[in-house]
């Protein structure tokens, strides 16, 4: 049985490590916004070159608590691509706004500057990318059409923690961005956690109040704010996989490559890097006309495999209604085509060569 992510192998790892720490806390009954918590923001905001780095309860909270601090609200119209997780568009919708959703690029799978620029309206306030399966956004040209048109620019990170186009990480582009900790993600915690970085102090303070019941002294109230904060325990974990962060996504990227060099002359497409920046490879996505046969095949010994994503969020129910005679005709393509293959640090090359020889078994039998 190969798993899509080995977290055990990762624990075994850090487990004194993690182990000594959450002791500590236990001990130290300092449960709430704690040492570590606290420490975590300073480690990460220095990680990724941003001058504020907020702990959050979730990815999908540091999206919507972004957004809120942001001032984007009602009526608002955000733009944004289908091909991503639902939580992209739901923090949208948790703030009243309309998601708009637009094309992607047929090889990064990421959304497309130029089709960002034809949907622009009146009521265009923000613009949403998300740097999806860890390689970065063409944040160059996006960022220049959100100072164009006065637009906010809010990053989607919860796949690219330790992703950089020229040195500069992804989160360091927009007005603010929401990282997300769930477990299988680049940096991941045991259960849930999030993050929110911006360089405004402004949005910063709003997103302390917000994440706190709207509070910045106990028990004096300013806004209607959220329950949402980094639990105590997960900030232990997570600054001991802060520190390794790095080693980790380049033996992410190693994997890649070795995938990659596998499968080269096979009839599918391998993931497309367009170097404008780091890929740090959240999944390995690939795309065939024989998606499905793989899939068996890969499932018949004991392989992990996912189709990330088999429906759009345009074609999803919940927005089937709203975005009515839409039609996303790379997206659509894509979604149809593409699945993604076990990636972790720990993923052995026996392993990866093992996997590749049932997709080649697959190509080979007819
Ligand atoms: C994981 C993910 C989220 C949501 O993060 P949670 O921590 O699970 O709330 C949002 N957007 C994208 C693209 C994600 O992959």
């Amino acid at each position: 049985m190969i798993p899509m992510v080995n977290l055990k192998a990762q624990y075994a790892e850090i487990k004194d490590e993690v182990e000594q720490g959450l002791a500590e806390t236990i001990e130290n009954c300092s449960f709430i916004l704690g040492p570590n918590v606290q420490a975590f923001e300073q480690e990460t905001a220095a990680y990724l070159g941003v001058k504020h780095a907020i702990g959050v309860a979730s990815g999908t909270d540091a999206l919507h608590l972004a957004l809120l601090a942001e001032g984007i609200g009602q009526g608002d119209e955000v733009i944004t691509t289908a091909f991503t997780f639902i939580a992209t568009a739901e923090a949208i919708k948790y703030v009243g706004a309309i998601p708009v959703f637009v094309d992607i690029d047929p090889k990064t799978f990421n959304i497309s500057p130029e089709a960002i620029e034809k949907a622009i309206t009146t009521k265009t306030k923000a613009v949403m990318p998300v740097h999806l399966f860890g390689q970065p956004a063409d944040m160059d040209k996006i960022a220049q059409i959100c100072q164009a048109h006065n637009l906010k620019l809010i990053e989607d990170c919860c796949q690219s923690f330790g992703a950089s186009i020229n040195g500069k990480q992804t989160g360091a582009f927009g007005n603010a961005a929401g990282f997300s900790f769930f477990p299988s993600k680049n940096l991941g915690a045991f259960g849930d956690g999030g993050l929110v970085v911006t360089d405004s102090d402004e949005t910063a303070a709003k997103i302390r109040q917000l994440r706190n019941h709207g509070s910045d002294v106990r028990y004096y109230h300013d806004v209607i704010g959220y329950n949402s904060r980094l639990d105590e325990m997960q900030a232990v974990i997570l600054r001991a996989k802060l520190k390794r962060i790095d080693q980790y996504n380049q033996a992410r990227r190693r994997v890649a490559q070795l995938y990659s060099g596998l499968m080269a002359d096979l009839p599918l497409a391998t993931p497309f890097e367009d170097g404008l920046g780091v890929h740090v490879y959240h999944q390995y996505t690939l795309l065939s006309e024989r998606r499905d046969e793989i899939l068996k095949a890969l499932q018949a010994e004991h392989i992990g495999c996912a189709v990330y994503y088999p429906v759009p969020l345009h074609q999803q129910n919940v927005f089937k209604q709203e975005c009515a005679g839409l039609s996303l005709s790379v997206t659509e393509s894509v979604a149809a085509r593409c699945f993604s293959l076990p990636i972790c640090p720990f993923l052995s090359d026996d392993d990866t060569r093992k996997i590749v020889a049932v997709i080649r078994g697959v190509f080979a039998s007819s």
